[in-house]
């Protein structure tokens, strides 16, 4: 059927060898709903859906009419799982097109729970309303907070009840993402063993996403190192906010440096490195504090995929590759050190800083203390309970600080404002996620649409926010699922 919304399709990845996809349909579902819809995201899209009705708004974001100039697949990939490797792919989603906006960037749409594909193994290629629903809020919330994120569009209800422990309403999201290459992917085509496959598929990602490499003579030496690059600035980020994304599998991680698959992620209350929310990561490889180690083990697995394209003789190319793998750590310690400093607000940088820095964290993790409202609090921003730093210890922590806060020309005003744009008020608290959640279920979207106003603006004072800082109240440890 014909519909000429604005999308403004050029599907590059359908034009890719058949091998790295398969040519599917969305499973056409029951009775389709639409239950939120980005209208900021629609705006940054180009694209204006406010004079098509509901019910075809619910036909579109479920997939029962597809638009003009879609070319829907599902994508294969590999990866690692828990250190596994396993051939996956996308078993629940379907890539509807590469939408390109009027100041020419481009991006994946694609719907999350669309029914069964090539790669779904034992899956029903389906999903439930509350983890779509919550890969909304949480992926708005880091774009909000400046951590760069795949988005969200829509979610509708399918209309059919699908079956997890209990029997669930099923839903749609969907996600739009600058690409949806993997590490994954490149572990996919790699392990197909045939190297003009995997030159062809560099060529198409360093053409999508960092083309300012397209005539380099070590193509993949660079793009190895720029990913060292992105994928340290976004778990710095993480660190920074922090996020724990949960499940850091070489499939959920993106060669465009965004984060990915909002499955079991959640954000930490009280300081602890070793937070885990993933009912299912029992060692904790994916604790808060393992993310940046795991970050270069997974990029690590990145550069084998490359090996056959760094150097013809392969001790050379695996030498090579191993260089810049190992420059990893110092410049991880490198950007983490300034982005705390500047969550402290100090100016250049200092011999003691590293002690100040991990004094405080020792100090919040010794006394269970909230990591966001600790910053909070050193803003001189209002929380609502506050009594934990009158503490003598964190007294006598702050007066080092201030002494530290003079070097360098630093003022009140200048520290301040750095402060508020490192440092949010606001977090998508675990206990308020699931309030708004809990909420949807029962068509009520008031929680969840207020949660979202409010995560807009993560770094600005906003009336009625002092709730929403409010560390989880859940009286059991906070677990989060896999694959919901
Ligand atoms: P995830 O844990 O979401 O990263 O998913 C890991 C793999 O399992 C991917 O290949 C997914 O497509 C697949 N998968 C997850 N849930 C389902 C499902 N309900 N049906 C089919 N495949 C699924
Ligand atoms: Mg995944």
């Amino acid at each position: 059927m014909r519909n000429n919304i604005n999308w403004n399709f050029d599907n590059s990845y359908s034009r890719l060898s058949d091998a790295f996809k398969e040519h599917i349909k969305p499973v056409a579902v029951k009775n389709p709903e639409l239950v939120l819809l980005n209208e900021d995201l629609c705006k940054e899209l180009n694209l204006d859906f406010t004079k098509i009705n509901k019910d075809k708004l619910s036909d579109l974001f479920t997939g029962n009419i597809l638009p003009e100039g879609s070319n829907t697949i599902a994508q294969a990939y590999a990866g690692h799982q828990f250190g596994h490797f396993t051939m996956l792919g996308d078993g629940r989603a379907v890539l509807i097109g590469e939408h390109i906006t009027n100041d020419n960037k481009r991006y994946d749409i694609q719907f999350k729970g669309s029914g069964k594909t090539a790669f779904s193994r034992n899956g029903d290629g389906r999903a439930a309303l509350g983890p779509m629903l919550r890969e909304y809020i949480i992926s708005e919330a880091m774009y909000y907070l400046n951590v760069p994120s795949t988005r969200s569009l829509a979610v509708a209800k399918t209309g059919e009840t699908i079956i997890r422990d209990a029997p669930l309403q099923g839903a749609i999201l969907t996600r739009v993402a600058s690409s949806h290459i993997r590490v994954g992917t490149f572990q996919y085509v790699a392990a197909r063993n045939k190297d003009d496959e995997l030159e062809i598929f560099l060529d198409y990602a360093i053409k999508r996403h960092y083309p300012e490499l397209v005539n380099s003579k070590k193509k993949a030496l660079d793009l190895l190192n720029i990913l060292i690059d992105k994928q340290i600035n976004l778990v710095v980020n993480w660190m920074r906010v922090g996020f724990i994304h949960g499940v850091m599998n070489t499939d959920n991680m993106t060669i465009s440096g965004d984060t990915i698959d909002y499955g079991p992620c959640a954000f930490m209350d009280t300081y602890d490195p070793e937070t885990v929310f993933s009912s299912i990561d029992k060692t904790g490889r994916y604790a808060y504090c393992n993310q940046p180690a795991i970050t270069k083990w997974n990029l690590s697995r990145f550069a084998e995929c490359l090996i056959p394209l760094i150097h013809k003789d392969k001790d050379q190319a695996i030498k090579r590759a191993k260089e810049i793998i190992n420059t990893f750590e110092k410049k991880y310690e490198e950007r983490w050190m300034n982005m705390m400093r500047k969550k402290l607000g100090l100016q250049g940088s200092d011999d003691k800083d590293k002690f100040l820095i991990v004094d405080l964290l020792t100090w919040m993790h010794q006394n269970k203390v909230d990591y966001t409202n600790t910053f909070c609090h050193l803003m001189d921003e209002k929380i609502k309970d506050d009594k934990i730093y009158d503490n003598e210890d964190f007294q006598s922590w702050k007066k080092r600080w201030k002494i530290r806060l003079k070097i360098n020309n630093n003022s009140p005003d200048k520290y301040k404002k750095l402060m508020k744009t490192f440092n949010p008020l606001v977090i998508p608290r675990n206990h308020k996620v699931e309030e708004a959640l809990e909420a949807a279920k029962k068509d009520n979207m008031k929680p969840l649409t207020h949660l979202l106003k409010i995560l807009k603006s993560p770094y600005t004072q906003q009336n009625g926010i002092l709730n929403y800082q409010i560390p989880s109240n859940l009286d059991e440890k906070y677990q989060t699922f896999c694959g919901t």
